[in-house]
């Protein structure tokens, strides 16, 4: 259990973000989620899980900083961050406009350090504190069209390893979950004929459910996670292992 813990997880209104928060919740986690613009879907959630949800742009920095303080001044302070939320705009590199390659920097991993600079301080101060980041196989591995979206991602697994070492001493554990393929809206958007090629490459056969990375991202948020800092947990039928 994570009683009485404050939990903020961004992109939390659907997909993978809203299994983790679903996972903190039932853990007895007060978890605050985030998101961009469907206010239908997050309502939904808010209605279907009784989780509140705020909207806010994660690669605007200011947003970050002032959500964060109203969340702390409303639920107390936020101990576990889960860095979820993120887009793909794909395209060959021939292709790529600079703002498909800027959205995507600026949103998944700007996202990632904007939200880490409003909550570490006061992690550190406390002396306990969970950040998990959501990485990407394709992070690890790289994949065709996603030159914006690989570099985005394998700059999360350096942050978490660099933000871990400045945690380490102050009980704060910084980790990054590297999801392989998960049955959710973005892979929906894949191309049927591509996402079959891509399932046949995952030995287990099948794509990830979102409820097996929340699984992942609960245990790194508890207490008995805690001499776990500056790991990648890869969570992916096996489709890259190293
Ligand atoms: P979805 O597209 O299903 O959901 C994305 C969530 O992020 C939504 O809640 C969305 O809000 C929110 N979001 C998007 N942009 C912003 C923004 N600028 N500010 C705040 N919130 C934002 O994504 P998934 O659940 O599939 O993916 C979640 C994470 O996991 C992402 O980082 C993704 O890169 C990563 N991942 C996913 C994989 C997969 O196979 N699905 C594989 C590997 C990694 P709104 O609903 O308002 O649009």
């Amino acid at each position: 259990m994570i009683m009485a813990r404050v939990a903020v997880v961004t992109g939390g209104t659907r997909g993978i973000g809203e299994a983790i928060a679903r996972g903190l919740q039932a853990e007895g986690v007060t978890v605050v989620a985030n998101y961009a613009g469907d206010v239908e879907r997050a309502r939904a959630f808010t209605e279907e899980t009784g989780m509140h949800a705020f909207r806010w742009d994660v690669g605007d920095h200011e947003a970050c900083f002032h959500n964060c303080v109203d969340i702390a001044a409303c639920y107390g302070p936020i101990d576990i961050l889960v860095n979820n939320a993120g887009i793909t705009r794909d395209g060959t590199l021939h292709n790529m406009s600079f703002d498909d390659w800027n959205e995507v920097m600026r949103i998944n991993l700007g996202g990632c350090f904007n939200m880490a600079k409003a909550c570490f301080p006061g992690m550190r101060e406390r002396g306990w504190g969970r950040i998990i980041n959501i990485g990407s196989i394709n992070g690890q591995a790289g994949q065709y069209g996603q030159v914006n979206y690989a570099a985005a991602k394998s700059g999360i697994h350096g942050f978490t390893k660099a933000l871990a070492q400045e945690g380490a001493k102050f009980g704060v554990t910084v980790n990054a979950i590297a999801p392989g393929y998960v049955d959710t809206d973005m892979v929906a958007a894949v191309p049927a004929p591509v996402l079959e090629k891509i399932v046949a490459r995952i030995p287990v056969g099948r794509l990830g459910h979102a409820a097996e990375i929340a699984r992942g991202a609960v245990f790194l948020a508890s207490d008995e996670a805690a001499f776990i800092t500056g790991s990648t947990m890869s969570i992916n039928g096996g489709q890259h292992m190293y």
